[in-house]
């Protein structure tokens, strides 16, 4: 049995503004009554210009949700015009911030490398960042997804230390289940997650392996939740869509 609190996050993407905002926080605090916080944790992860918005109603009515950002920079500060730093996601308040999305490295052509110091950066700022990892459909229909899934893990950690690794949250979104309706099976998402734990435990030690949380994320809903987070090495969702829908993120973070 595992002793890992599942973790559920729910990545808005450029969707909603502050208002908007705020009314979705509004009903998930109803639809999310503090006693389902004992067994999951549950985030949020809006865009940048509802962050201000989120922390003043979740503070204000002292709600176990957290929230987190989509994306930061690698620097702390300078001349980045458009960046946003760590430095000014912690002074507000996020717990976790997302990096590596395929949405970024595929848009915006970060590589593991890019993913890396994006990663260093927010632990530098006392972030939790969640490493998403994926293959597309290609990869996945010749076999190759495992090998590709733990290359671009150790190209994501590459040279941070077990206490850094232990800091980390880890994603895996395949490509081809993200926004799709398409949701990979829970034997693949359990295969794709214990092969992340077994290199966990490789580049960095066992018990830290045994540790980080390792999510499945790709057209997760409150009817598939239950038979995927109930796989082994599976310890919670990065969701998309779903995470839009109040009462369907709260139904299936109550589930998980
Ligand atoms: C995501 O954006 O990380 C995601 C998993 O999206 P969806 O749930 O909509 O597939």
């Amino acid at each position: 049995m595992s002793t890992r609190k599942p973790l559920i996050a729910g990545n808005w993407k450029m969707n909603l503004n502050h208002l908007e905002a705020i009314a979705l926080v509004q009903k998930l605090a109803f639809a999310l009554p503090a006693k389902y916080f004992d067994k999951v944790d549950v985030t949020v992860i809006p865009p940048f210009t509802d962050i201000r918005s989120v922390q003043t109603v979740i503070d204000g009515d002292k709600l176990l949700l957290t929230y987190g950002a989509q994306d930061l920079s690698e620097h702390d500060s300078g001349a980045y015009t458009g960046e946003i730093s760590g430095a000014f996601l912690a002074k507000l308040g996020c717990t976790y911030v997302v990096v590596g999305h395929s949405e970024r490295r595929t848009l915006h052509a970060e590589t593991d490398e890019v993913v890396l110091a994006k990663t260093k950066a927010a632990l530098r700022h006392g972030l939790t960042p969640i490493v998403c990892i994926g293959e597309g459909l290609e990869i996945r229909e010749a076999g190759g997804h495992v090998d590709y899934n733990i290359a671009q893990l150790k190209g994501s950690l590459a040279g941070l230390t077990a206490e850094e690794i232990g800091k980390t949250v880890i994603a895996y979104e395949p490509v081809w289940a993200i926004g799709t309706g398409r949701v990979a099976s829970a034997d693949d998402a359990q295969e794709v997650c214990a092969a992340v734990r077994g290199a966990l435990a490789e580049i960095a030690d066992a018990d830290t392996a045994a540790s980080v949380r390792v999510l499945y994320g790709g057209s997760v809903n409150a009817k598939n939740v239950g038979d995927i987070v109930g796989r082994t090495d599976v310890d919670g969702a990065l969701v998309g869509g779903a995470s839009l829908k109040p009462d369907e993120f709260a139904t299936l973070s109550a589930i998980a």
